[in-house]
């Protein structure tokens, strides 16, 4: 394995001074079911694990860093690289929304907008590491970040020892393979859960193709799930196929539905975030036992926010 609970426990005490440890909290209307509240972590995601974790376990030599990033990654590793006093560039797709580039370049990294698709500012950073000497920090496919994700198994493993499944978030991957490494070291029995939007889901595809395929990227709610895996992926793929139980995909307007139950409660959370209790609430999950959905981030333009809590059920109608 790539990755490891060993990885990950050193992981957890190099990243404690700089992170939040997220409470664990039940739904108030969903019996069984516990909330991970990673849109209360630092830069509203729980991207500033495995970015800080990476900075923090960087060679000597490295000067300056660089990433490609749908916004929560790149905001991350530019806080992280803040903290540690190293310049940091953020190479992002014209899809990105405007509030997640404004904080970037809030947190003093350059922002480079440029290409319609991820894999286009995934050019960019290749340009930057071969003529301007950077490092790149993946999103996802890099096992410093993938440990840092995985602290997250760890505290669920302390905060439910009794967890009989955890849904994920699933994009690139990083979170579900983290998490899958710590939970099922640690708990066995537990269930690893991914899921996606059914639009666009590259990891699901590259699942069940048996190899990394690419999938058209279209506007979602789940804005934070879009991007491909990587032709070339080495880490997040293999783990991602050996631990996860399950993947489920999920429409956009349960996606929205998923949204207003999280609102309801208190819970102001990206689309991304919301994926886990949309399959729930539809039916195409039902939980067993405790069972805990990862609120991965909060990073939602408060408009379009507003728009879905008030009966919106798509980008395009919102
Ligand atoms: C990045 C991200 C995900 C998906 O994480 P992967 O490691 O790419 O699977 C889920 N939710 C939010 C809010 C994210 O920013």
């Amino acid at each position: 394995m790539p990755v490891t609970l060993a990885d990950i426990r050193a992981a957890s005490a190099r990243i404690a001074p700089h992170v939040a440890r997220t409470p664990l909290v039940a739904d108030p209307r969903l019996p069984q079911v516990w909330l991970k509240c990673e849109h209360r972590q630092r830069t509203g995601a729980f991207k500033l694990r495995g970015a800080t974790n990476a900075v923090l376990t960087l060679p000597r030599r490295a000067r300056a860093v660089v990433t490609a990033s749908t916004g929560n990654h790149g905001r991350a590793l530019a806080h992280a690289a803040q903290a540690a006093g190293i310049p940091a560039t953020v190479c992002l797709s014209h899809l990105v929304p405007d509030n997640k580039v404004r904080a970037i370049r809030a947190m003093g990294a350059e922002v480079r907008v440029t290409g319609a698709s991820q894999d286009e500012a995934m050019a960019e950073v290749a340009r930057a590491v071969a003529h301007e000497g950077m490092t790149r920090i993946d999103p996802f496919d890099d096992p410093a970040v993938v440990a840092g994700q995985g602290t997250i198994g760890l505290e669920l493993a302390e905060d439910r020892p009794d967890l009989h499944s955890v849904l994920v978030p699933l994009s690139g991957g990083g979170l579900a393979a983290g998490i899958a490494v710590a939970v099922k070291a640690l708990i066995p029995t537990a269930r690893v859960i991914g899921v996606s939007m059914e639009n666009g889901a590259a990891m699901a595809a590259s699942l069940a193709a048996g190899h990394p395929v690419e999938v058209i990227e279209t506007a979602s709610l789940a804005d934070s799930l879009g991007g491909g895996i990587g032709a070339d992926n080495r880490v997040t793929f293999p783990l991602c196929r050996a631990l996860l139980d399950r993947v489920i995909l999920v429409s956009e307007a349960e996606i929205a539905a998923a949204l207003r139950h999280l609102a309801a409660a208190g819970h102001v959370v990206e689309g991304a975030a919301a994926v886990g209790h949309a399959a729930i609430l539809s039916g195409r999950f039902r939980p067993e036992g405790p069972t805990v959905t990862i609120l991965s981030g909060g990073n939602i333009d408060p408009g379009l926010h507003a728009r879905i809590v008030a009966g919106a059920n798509s980008v395009e109608a919102a």
